[in-house]
């Protein structure tokens, strides 16, 4: 028998059309207006903050906060070794150097001891500090921010925290995304919540969250004319994303429980067999939204990542491999790595579970039975 279930599809609350028509009648189809307003506070009053601003892409956010963070030709910023490359290569778009830290087993998120290594080991080579710091609260899970946040400040660096894949994931209660300077998150139509293409940055202040939107639309000076003294970006969220967004807002909270239901789904079903380890948060300090369940597969069952890929797509089920490091792209393989092995392992033993919330138990039930009778024949 074959599905089609798929790793993480936009699940529409229902109300979206309303919002559409709304912007559509008032003829606001343009990147402001009165749904992006509406969109940042309902994100602002969700992450418990003020200052959001909502941007075309969570690249884009990272971008800004780059931007704001002064982040030019010839810095080095410090990058998470395991993500989606949209984590670093703004860096590069600044014409600055990433600097590749790997993760720590517990989370897969950036090592708080080689991240003080790396700091020390730049400051001795370049006779410069890293200009700041982007950890990634990947699949969800959050970084251990406490101890990254006390070494940053040990340096006086500023974290950017991407937390794209983080919506509703806390750390000791509080939201992901609200710890660093500045935080980015994503509405890509595979995030937790969508606007078919979107994102936003946190910001630490009303002034920071101006200067925001002054860059995101051109960095244009209020003058009679077009004048511009720097350059500027057109990273502004456009008003008919923003009103499905707003639609998607209202069922937020219901997404991630979801989300975190797949998971335990999973975890109960996949504790018995041998060579799974579903992840899960290390302690009652992490609450993952777990954006993706994951495992890692014991090497000694004989069984790569990509076979299991392949045998679950024969019954219409998507899966993925983890992110695959940084330092391992080809045109990352000049930049500075500070890597134990840590996050190759994890790639080499990892797969992501389709974990949208649109998911019925029954279909979760369907993959984990597939996962389990494709062990029991091919484990050695
Ligand atoms: C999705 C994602 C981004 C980029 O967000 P877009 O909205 O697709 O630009 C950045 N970092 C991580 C870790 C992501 O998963």
């Amino acid at each position: 028998m074959k599905r089609n279930i798929k790793l993480s599809l936009p699940h529409l609350t229902g109300t979206e059309q309303k919002y559409i028509d709304e912007a559509m009648r008032d003829c606001w189809i343009v990147p402001l207006g009165p749904h992006v307003d509406e969109f940042e506070h309902r994100l602002e009053s969700y992450l418990g903050c003020d200052d959001v601003v909502a941007l075309s892409a969570g690249t884009a956010a990272i971008h800004l906060g780059l931007v704001m963070l002064d982040v030019k030709a010839g810095d080095e910023v410090i990058v998470q070794d395991l993500t989606f490359s949209a984590s670093a290569n703004p860096v590069c778009y600044q014409g600055a150097t990433p600097v590749f830290v790997d993760s720590e087993p517990d989370t897969y998120n950036m090592s708080p001891s080689l991240l003080d290594a790396a700091i020390k080991d730049r400051i001795k080579v370049t006779g410069r500090k890293p200009k700041a710091i982007i950890p990634v609260h990947l699949y969800g899970m959050p970084a251990k921010m406490d101890e990254i946040m006390e070494i940053a400040a040990n340096y006086e660096i500023p974290v950017l925290e991407d937390a794209a894949e983080a919506l509703g994931s806390e750390y000791r209660g509080r939201k992901c995304g609200t710890f660093g300077r500045y935080g980015a998150l994503s509405f890509n139509g595979n995030k937790v919540i969508t606007t078919s293409g979107g994102g936003a940055l946190i910001c630490p202040s009303k002034e920071a969250a101006s200067r925001v939107k002054f860059y995101a639309t051109q960095s244009r000076e209020n003058r009679p004319y077009y004048y511009h003294e720097v350059i500027g970006f057109n990273y502004r969220l456009s008003n008919i994303s923003a009103a499905i967004g707003c639609g998607q807002i209202e069922s937020l909270q219901d997404r991630v429980d979801r989300r975190r239901a797949i998971h335990r789904l999973y975890s109960e079903m996949l504790a018995e067999v041998a060579g799974i380890t579903v992840q899960d948060n290390p302690s009652p300090e992490f609450d993952s939204n777990f954006w993706l369940s994951t495992i890692l597969i014991d090497p000694a069952t004989g069984i790569l990542p990509d076979q299991l890929r392949l045998a679950l797509l024969e019954k219409g089920i998507e899966s993925r491999l983890l992110w695959r490091p940084m330092h391992m792209m080809p045109f990352f393989a000049d930049a500075p790595a500070y890597v134990d092995g840590t996050a190759e392992s994890l790639f080499n033993r990892g797969l992501c579970l389709p974990s949208g919330s649109s998911l019925t138990d029954e279909d979760i039930i369907f993959v984990a039975e597939a996962i389990k009778s494709y062990f029991d024949d091919h484990s050695i």
